[in-house]
């Protein structure tokens, strides 16, 4: 089943009886090439590319719940590439670059909207650090402009500039950023994967990771035994827990990160704006509902939901910025379990295990990370060698402290913030 204008028409004329549903739903195999553990966005691209330039079809994703019921589909759905750090700066560079070319490669509208990412800034300080990591971007082959404080407000005319505490003196615009909707994102891939003959099961937890003589030969899951060669692990916020049934203790906390929405206004707010002074970042989604959230809540957890010092925070932030935002009012909150790694910064790597590999420490940016993620996992275990786009993820830096990373860009040189 293809997707264009025409056959939305035809079907929209005709009662829209022809749709399929876009995966099937198969029972599963005794034994497969490769299995993917986790059907979250980094599980679901990894068979994608899997299967699209390995041609490794014969493989399966295992999903405990159901197909964007993780963090894929709780994100806030930012997608840029505005890293700073030589590692970070080329994988997210290559993510947003295959992000570009998702809908065509997929024939499915991730509603991909590049409406500018605006970070602010608000000392002589923060600029200089700002006009840097500006620099790392350009450098880096990725788009970046430095905003005065009129530039700011041509383009944020509703945030408070005269705010005393925090006044605005800048930002760095990413004109190449913005957003993506996160759960079809999910189905994007899950279609593309099944297309190619890759087995997407849901409601299939694994329980257990079998290893003999140091090699990986399958897995124990609630619908039965599956035997496999190379088994990878993409479990996000439950890759501790999972990593641990092949004896593996990872560098990773897990720790609730929150979202929230208002109900649907009409657009006022047409790119992604972060705040430099307090952990808050919002855009707008196409139903007009106000997408935001701010820092994890500081203790680890598996929790999905939040807690309200943490809401407090948010919503104090978000006034600080754009008082106008108080008139709306919140409808939903939620929460997703984050992998959080000592540096920031992920991991896709090789374990101590023959034929067990790991993908995780995507913290609170994975959802970008996405196509690149599933890109360099695949290439990784289809061919045994990292990605050269991911070969800093290393596992073993938390080990050795060589190829240490930090997301924030601010590494041994707290001068910069
Ligand atoms: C509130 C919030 C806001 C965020 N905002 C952004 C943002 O704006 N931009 C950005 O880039 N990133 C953002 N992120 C981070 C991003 O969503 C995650 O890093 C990313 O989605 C994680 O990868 P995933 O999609 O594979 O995870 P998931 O969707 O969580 O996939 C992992 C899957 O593994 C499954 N699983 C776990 N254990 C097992 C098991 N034993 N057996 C079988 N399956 C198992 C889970 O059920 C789950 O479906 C945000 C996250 C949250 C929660």
């Amino acid at each position: 089943m293809r997707f264009s204008g025409l056959r939305v028409l035809r079907e929209g004329l005709t009662g829209n009886k022809g749709w399929r549903p876009h995966w099937r739903d198969p029972a599963p195999k005794a034994e497969y090439d490769a299995l993917i553990i986790g059907g979250g966005g980094h599980g679901l691209a990894t068979a994608y590319y899997l299967a699209k330039r390995y041609g490794m079809t014969n493989i399966a994703v295992l999903e405990k719940g159901y197909i964007g019921g993780g963090n894929v589909g709780r994100n806030t759905t930012i997608v840029r590439a505005n890293y700073f750090l030589q590692g970070n700066s080329e994988f997210y560079s290559h993510s947003l670059k295959l992000w570009e070319g998702l809908e065509q490669d997929l024939n499915y509208n991730v509603m991909h909207s590049q409406r500018g990412l605006i970070n602010l800034f608000h000392s002589d300080g923060q600029r200089d650090a700002f006009v840097r990591r500006g620099n790392a971007m350009i450098n880096q082959g990725d788009d970046a402009i430095l905003l005065d404080r009129e530039g700011v407000r041509a383009h944020l005319p509703y945030l408070d500039f005269e705010n005393t505490r925090f006044p605005i003196y800048g930002g760095l615009l990413h004109p190449r950023g913005g957003t993506a909707r996160h759960d079809a994102v999910a189905w994007g891939f899950a279609r593309g994967a099944d297309l190619r003959g890759v087995d997407i099961i849901q409601n299939c937890e694994v329980t257990g990771i079998d290893i003999e003589n140091g090699a990986v030969i399958g897995v124990q899951t609630t619908r039965g035994a599956i035997r496999a060669k190379k088994v990878g692990i993409a479990a996000a916020g439950r890759s501790g827990q999972v990593a641990a049934m092949a004896g593996m203790r990872l560098p990773i906390e897990s720790h609730v990160l929150q979202a929230f929405v208002t109900e649907g206004l009409k657009p006022c707010i047409d790119h992604v704006v972060s705040f430099g002074m307090g952990h808050f970042y919002i855009s707008q989604s196409d139903k007009g509902g106000l997408v935001f959230g701010g820092d994890l809540d500081f203790y680890a957890s598996y929790a999905s939901r939040g807690n309200l010092p943490m809401v407090e925070h948010v919503m104090e932030a978000g006034m600080t910025l754009m008082p106008m935002i108080g008139k709306a009012k919140v409808l939903r909150s939620w929460g997703g379990i984050m992998d959080m790694t000592p540096d920031g910064s992920p991991i896709i790597d090789r374990t101590g295990v023959d034929g067990l590999f790991i993908d995780c420490g995507w913290c609170y940016g994975g959802f970008k990370a996405v196509p690149a993620s599933g890109d360099c996992f695949a290439h990784l275990i289809a061919t045994d060698q990292p990605h050269v786009a991911a070969e800093k993820f290393r596992l073993d830096r938390f080990r050795t402290g060589v190829g240490i990373m930090d997301e924030e860009g601010t590494g041994s040189q707290h001068n910069l913030h």
